[in-house]
């Protein structure tokens, strides 16, 4: 029997809520896992609120020093701003890492099943399964969130009927029925005849093969890109719109997250010298959540990274195409071609900064921050790239006249859409955090910066955080 040893780590009271060992035990039992929890430290401040910590900060600390587990965080708020993220893997370089957000929606309306249920999945993702690792005929471990409507008992009932049909089922029937789902036939089968290093916290990279196609609105849906308006820079970030136009004559359900980040969606750069690469995200998230999209009405999923393969990610020069591949079949936008301009030789500390960005933005010293924050000021970095440094300053500014100038920079004309969003979303929180939100603050914000007709989801976000 495989064995999966995992160190638990709770931010604050875990909301509440006590996390159902057994009932995760079992299921992965069930599987020919023996899955055992040990009690680590807990964590003090929520690393999703903080400006000392964060979780990419976690992610560095246990693999620096804890490599024998694998950790699971219970935490509170999502990093995302949002309240749809349940769980996420937040190391996909060696699966080493994952958390469940007893603050998210799900959690929330759940209780402990729907804590149960998360933690199970997100250590599936662990263990190198994915979203495809599913069944037509039940509901199981690796299904989304969204997807998981089905009793529990049920899904148990069909897996164990199927188990009897099939050989190896790789299914050692529980001796009580678990609040969380069976895993899947598949995933069983691969939870059993994978290498040790392909399903072991802290081995391979996570695959991300075999993400279903589990959605049918990119029939009724025109796919479009759109390059943020900028001049692209070598050493500067990428960053474009994801448009998705309901183009049918009924409303569709359209995902609420559409972005390598929560799987489904991959992004591939074609340079100039013919090599391409495919932007790897650095954790996969689980979201809750879709939307309806109306007859007629778009929606905009801006993208924006700076990180390529060996660091920046346009290194040269020259005509670029960017693709766009959905998973599975279905529409495909035409690629977006984008001429590269050669920069001016960037200063040392401009160079600097970048290196900070594209390493993922690290907790900097209290020097370092206020050294990038000169550079911010400073005439420096280009528009997109200047925001983008500007916002992750933001996140880890200790003084509010220091956040308010960082705020601005990163709102500022040339400021890509993906950031101008997350700074918005952030700012709310911020507000609503020291009590000083209101529905005219909200309006402002919305008018000033975002596009009322494509950007419903931040929209609705901010409108919610006004309560
Ligand atoms: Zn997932």
């Amino acid at each position: 029997m495989r064995s999966l040893a995992i160190e638990t780590h709770v931010v604050g009271d875990g909301g509440g809520l006590t996390l159902p060992r057994d009932d995760i035990i079992a299921a992965f039992s069930n599987a020919g896992v023996d899955l055992t929890f040990t009690e680590g430290d807990a964590i003090d401040v929520d690393p999703a609120q903080s400006a000392l910590t964060s979780y990419e900060d976690l992610v560095a600390d246990y693999r620096a020093k804890d490599r024998s587990f694998g950790h699971l965080i219970i935490g509170k708020l999502s990093p995302h701003p949002g309240r749809d993220v349940v769980g996420e893997l937040l190391d996909l370089a060696s699966r080493g890492v994952a958390a469940v957000y007893t603050s998210s929606e799900y959690i929330q309306a759940a209780g402990e099943d729907g804590l149960a249920q998360t933690a199970a999945h997100e250590l599936g993702h662990m263990c190198n399964l994915s979203h495809g690792d599913v069944s037509t005929a039940y509901q199981s471990t690796m299904e989304r969130a969204t997807s998981r409507t089905e009793a529990v008992s049920d899904a148990w009932a069909f897996a164990a009927a199927e188990a009897k049909t099939v050989e190896p089922a790789y299914y050692s029937a529980p001796a009580r029925i678990p609040a969380c789902y069976p895993f899947a036939l598949q995933a069983r089968s691969l939870l059993n005849t994978l290498s040790p290093s392909q399903t072991d916290p802290w081995g391979s990279p996570f695959e991300h093969t075999g993400e279903a196609a589990d959605d049918t609105w990119r029939a009724s849906c025109a796919i479009s890109l759109r390059a943020h308006s900028s001049p692209c820079r070598v050493g500067g970030p990428l960053a474009f719109d994801l448009l998705v136009r309901n183009t049918s004559e009924h409303p569709v359900r359209v995902p609420f997250r559409l972005h390598p980040t929560f799987g489904g969606v991959s992004v591939r750069v074609h340079g100039p010298d013919g090599a391409s690469h495919v932007h790897q995200p650095r954790t996969l998230g689980c979201s809750s959540r879709s939307r309806i999209l109306p007859p007629g009405d778009a929606m905009r999923y801006p993208f924006c990274s700076l990180r390529g393969p060996s660091g920046g990610l346009f290194t040269r020069a020259g005509r670029h195409a960017v693709a766009v591949t959905l998973a599975g079949l279905g529409p495909q936008p035409a690629p977006l071609e984008l001429q590269i301009d050669p920069s001016p030789a960037p200063s040392p500390e401009a160079r600097r900064v970048t290196r900070w960005l594209t390493g993922g933005a690290r907790r900097p010293s209290r020097p370092q921050h206020q050294a990038f924050t000169a550079v911010v000021r400073g005439g420096a970095l280009d528009p997109a790239t200047r925001a983008i440094a500007a916002l992750a300053l933001y996140r880890r500014a200790r003084d509010p006249d220091s956040a308010a100038d960082l705020w601005r920079h990163a709102t500022a004309a040339g400021a890509p859409a993906a950031v101008r969003h997350r700074a918005v979303v952030l700012e709310a929180m911020r507000r609503r955090a020291a009590d000083g939100l209101s529905r005219a603050m909200i309006d402002d914000l919305i008018d000033a910066h975002l596009d009322p007709n494509l950007d419903i989801a931040v929209a609705h976000q901010l409108q919610e955080l006004a309560g």
